[in-house]
């Protein structure tokens, strides 16, 4: 008896490698869909940050090739890298592809240089959130550890959701196709990626619809971030010539502020209300608009 359990084992293993040498000899010899160069883009091309979510690149025309023009839906999300980082996801996106279903859980992927900073400025507060390079809404994908990047919640909400948001509503509206690619951009061996591009190209109307190459910054205004390993801390105060530290209240709902003594400013929700002791330019660097009422 235990005998031939003995070769049956034996047999089984000889069998997976067989099969473990076909699959190696397949992936080696049949080539695989990847086109020849991935289209990416050069920090050197890309200007610093300087208070715009995102910038335009070659003139706003992205760089799909003819080759890659079709009305066939698909969506592709490339291997990590050997650092784990997210590489490439590109979609021809259909009605097809969209959601049907609600957003399920993504809190289990934790994308590279992913480390939990909280700042009270932060709409949410949580500096980072798991950001999908093809947004959810676009191509139904949850939690997909190539589609999921460590990004600030500005990049994700200021800097994509705007553009996300003009793909799904024109493919909602015409029912046409919009080939789309977004690619993050790290530099050297960083962790957390410098930033985005996203292209977009509608097809059936070759591009009169929708038609963008942007390159979004991965910031977060009043935070200074460590990109190689994604540790954050508050920016430096800024303070203006001449300026001295006063009480503001902020509505973290709304993102203004009001002078300490404001009566608005009072009454804001104890939820939704912040104090800070600091100058007017800090305000402002933290993204905070000053309110009507007071007009601090
Ligand atoms: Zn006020």
């Amino acid at each position: 008896m235990k005998k031939y359990k003995k070769k049956k084992n034996k047999k089984l293993t000889l069998g997976s490698v067989i099969v473990i040498v076909l699959l190696l000899v397949a992936y080696f010899v049949i080539p695989g869909p990847e086109p020849e160069s991935v289209p990416s883009v050069s920090l050197e091309q890309v200007p610093a940050y300087s208070g715009e979510p995102f910038v335009v690149l070659n003139e706003n025309i992205p760089n799909f090739t003819q080759e890659e023009y079709t009305t066939e839906s698909y969506e592709r999300y490339d291997d990590l890298d050997a650092l784990n980082r997210c590489t490439l996801t590109v979609a021809c996106i259909g009605k097809d592809l969209m959601p049907t279903e609600d957003r399920g859980n993504i809190g289990q992927v934790k994308p590279t240089g992913w480390v939990t900073a909280k700042y009270d400025f932060v709409d949410g507060k949580y500096l980072y959130n798991r950001c999908h390079l093809i947004g959810f809404q676009l191509t139904g994908e949850n939690a997909n550890e190539r589609n999921l990047i460590t990004g600030t919640r500005y990049m994700n909400v200021d800097g994509m959701l705007p553009f996300e948001n003009m793909v799904a509503d024109y493919i909602k509206e015409t029912g046409n196709h919009v080939l789309y690619r977004v690619i993050p951009v790290f530099e050297g061996d960083n962790l957390v990626a410098h930033g985005v591009t996203m292209e977009a190209w509608s097809v059936e109307d070759n591009g009169e619809g929708i038609c963008f190459n942007v390159y979004v910054y991965n910031v977060q205004p009043g935070v200074e971030i460590d990109y190689a390993s994604g540790e954050s801390w508050l920016a430096e105060a800024v303070i203006g010539e001449g300026e001295d530290a006063k009480t503001y209240v902020v509505n973290t709902g709304s993102g203004k502020f009001h002078d300490g003594a404001c009566e608005q400013g009072q009454s804001i929700k104890t939820e939704n209300k912040e104090t800070f002791e600091t100058t007017r330019s800090q305000m402002i660097a933290w993204n905070f608009t000053p309110a009507g009422c007071c007009n601090p």
